[in-house]
C-alpha cells in the first residue's frame, strides 16, 4: 500500500525515477541523496510502513536478507573495510522520513562518519 505524498513511496515505486542498485517485487535499493560515506544505500519496502513498529514479519525478514546481499556485495566491490546498518524509529531517534529504511553505510579508513 502506498501513502499519498510520501517521497520514499514514489521513490520505491518508481513513480519518481532513481539509480536502484537492487530491486525486486518487495524492496527496493536506492542511493541516499546526501551519503554519510561512498556507496551509502537505503532499503525502502515498496509498501508503506511508518516505521519499524508497523512491519509485518514478512517484509522485516526480506529487507533483512537483502541488506546481507548488499552487505556482501560491498565488501566485493567497494573495497569498504566494514559497514554501519543504521535504521532509525521517531524524531527523537533521528527518523526524518516516515517510510521505513534501512541505511547501510560502508565504512573507510579514515573516514569521518558520525553515526
Ligand atoms: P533518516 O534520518 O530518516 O533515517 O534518513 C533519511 C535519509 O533519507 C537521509 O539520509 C537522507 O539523506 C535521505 N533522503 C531524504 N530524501 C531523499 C530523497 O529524496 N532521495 C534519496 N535518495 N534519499 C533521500
Ligand atoms: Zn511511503
Amino acid at each position: 500500500m502506498k501513502k499519498d505524498d510520501c517521497i520514499f513511496c514514489k521513490l520505491s515505486n518508481g513513480d519518481i525515477p532513481t539509480n536502484a542498485l537492487y530491486e525486486d517485487d518487495v524492496v527496493k535499493v536506492i542511493f541516499d541523496l546526501n551519503p554519510a560515506s561512498k556507496g551509502h544505500v537505503l532499503i525502502l519496502p515498496k509498501n508503506h510502513f511508518d516505521d519499524i513498529y508497523s512491519m509485518d514479519d514478512a517484509t522485516a525478514a526480506h529487507v533483512f536478507q537483502v541488506a546481507v546481499k548488499v552487505a556482501k556485495a560491498m565488501k566485493e566491490t567497494l573495497g569498504c573495510e566494514g559497514l554501519n546498518i543504521v535504521q532509525n524509529n521517531g524524531e527523537i531517534a533521528g527518523q526524518t522520513v516516515f517510510h521505513f529504511h534501512m541505511h547501510i553505510i560502508p565504512r573507510y579508513k579514515g573516514d569521518t562518519v558520525n553515526i
